[in-house]
């Protein structure tokens, strides 16, 4: 009924500008959608990589924050997230939402991305001469947000559950449904009315997973859609099918059981960590590894698991009959979570040793200390089992980099690199075109965003080509008219 007034107005228009995660560039998501009477923004995305790309951080938002409604969260990741304190220091007084879990994970993200920021580490690709505060460091006159600009970030959420429509205002309604991506994660269902008053729908995928990822559930299927704004991060390509990345996985612990040596697993705190402690749990309750200790050497994993098993409602059947066979996948024998920084170095030269330490694109935090310790020894391992942005130093040492600089210290490498692509929490191509296919009746438009300049190419080819579906590829602040 309230679309009747538009109908007779005959200026309905929908409008959306595309912020982030444009132009080639990954990371940094962010859309500003501008109906005839509210703005709303999905995600505010930080920009993370190379020098260039996080300068873009520094830059003045392209909209006035305080004329914003409300903004659409579609999971918590940094790239979806980080810039809401920005936001809200210049003026953002609406509405977040989200799901719970987004809510919850967004703090623990927020509060640390703000505490690197503090560190003046932002920047750093782990090769800056680095102190903390408490090493007698100083606070970043650069940070973008520190601590303390956090809680008026937390303050302005609303959660509502997936598969609810909510009309949000006068002039769309939404639904958010399951991306399988990270615990809490959605994509969006957008309603809204066109210029004739015809009702259209908007679909924002966000970052989707992969089907039969671990603890989560599988991402939903949707039925219908006019325009589909589509991620790409993996859209040139295929991951190593999940099965032989876990063989991989296995016999990487299982060598470096027999050789005693020491495994570093660079680690995205949040769902990476739990789904790595989940995999652990099955190889070691099944007897397959024995002798080997286990650390998640990370205040951050630590946190994000104890959200995990806080909603368990986000968990899938296998995870949900583990759990009521009194399997706690997050405890195992050998597996010892690591709070202090002494602890930390205390761990650091063991053998026989699995540590798992953030960051994962090793840009700070304590895996930092365990490669300039590791990174030298022949029968060391690393294993990487996330995507790595060009210009970290975890994509430098998978491009094969003999020498590495950390801390201000070179440091040689002679360790084993490994890639475990298949442990992504991003969809393939195979995936995002399966997912793209279900649309029923053919959406007018698709766009393209969230990948490089080839993953990205390449997806919007296929999906003219083998989906006979208009795409297009958005570059930055571009505008288009949904009617
Ligand atoms: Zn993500
Ligand atoms: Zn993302």
């Amino acid at each position: 009924m309230d679309g009747l007034l538009y109908k007779l107005s005959g200026e309905s228009h929908m409008k959306i500008k595309f912020i982030g995660a444009v132009g080639g560039i990954v990371t940094g998501s962010s859309y500003l959608l501008e109906f005839e009477k509210s703005k709303i923004l999905v995600d505010c995305g930080m920009f993370q990589g190379e020098p260039d790309v996080e300068r873009l951080n520094s830059d003045p938002f392209p909209y006035n924050p305080a004329e914003l409604d409300f903004v659409l969260l579609t999971h918590a990741h940094l790239d979806h997230v980080g810039l809401l304190p920005k936001l809200v220091k210049n003026g953002f007084k609406g509405k977040i939402i989200s799901t719970d879990a987004t809510k919850s994970i967004a703090e623990i993200i927020l509060m640390d991305a703000a505490k690197i920021q503090e560190e003046d580490n932002y920047y750093g690709g782990g090769n800056r001469n680095y102190k903390s505060r408490e090493e007698g460091g100083y606070t970043n006159p650069n940070a973008l947000y520190t601590r303390e600009d956090i809680p008026d970030v937390m303050e302005l959420f609303e959660t509502y559950p997936i598969g609810q429509q909510v009309k949000l205002t006068p002039d769309m309604s939404f639904r958010m449904r399951e991306a399988g991506h990270i615990l809490g994660s959605v994509s969006f269902e957008i309603w809204f009315m066109n210029s004739q008053g015809r009702e259209r729908k908007l679909v924002m995928s966000g970052d989707l997973g992969q089907t039969g990822a671990r603890i989560i559930k599988d991402p939903d299927f949707i039925r219908e859609a006019d325009y589909v704004v589509v991620e790409s991060t993996y859209g040139g390509r295929n991951h190593r099918d999940k099965n032989s990345t876990l063989l991989e996985f296995l016999a990487i612990l299982q060598e470096a059981s027999k050789e005693k040596s020491r495994v570093i697993i660079p680690t995205f705190a949040v769902e990476r960590a739990q789904e790595l402690l989940y995999e652990l749990n099955l190889f070691v309750e099944k007897g397959l590894l024995k002798g080997l200790k286990y650390y998640v050497d990370s205040p951050l994993a630590i946190k994000a698991t104890e959200i995990f098993r806080q909603f368990k409602s986000y968990y899938d059947e296998d995870a949900m009959a583990l759990l009521h066979g009194g399997d706690d996948p997050f405890a195992f024998r050998g597996l010892e979570y690591i709070q202090s920084p002494h602890d930390s170095r205390r761990i650091a030269g063991e053998r026989g040793a699995v540590i798992m330490a953030g960051s994962g694109m090793c840009t700070g935090g304590r895996v930092l200390h365990h490669l300039i310790n590791t990174l030298p020894h022949k029968d060391a391992h690393i294993v990487f089992v996330g995507f790595q942005v060009p210009g970290t130093l975890g994509r430098r040492l998978i491009d094969g980099a003999t020498m590495v600089r950390i801390h201000g210290v070179e440091v040689p490498v002679r360790a084993q690199m490994h890639t475990l692509n298949g442990f992504s929490a991003h969809a393939d191509q195979h995936d995002l075109l399966y997912w793209l296919r279900s649309f029923g009746k053919a959406p007018r438009e698709v766009f393209v965003t969230h990948g490089d300049q080839t993953n990205r190419t390449v997806l919007a080819q296929l999906i003219r080509d083998d989906l006979q579906l208009n795409s297009v590829i958005p570059e930055p602040l571009q505008e288009y008219v949904l009617d």
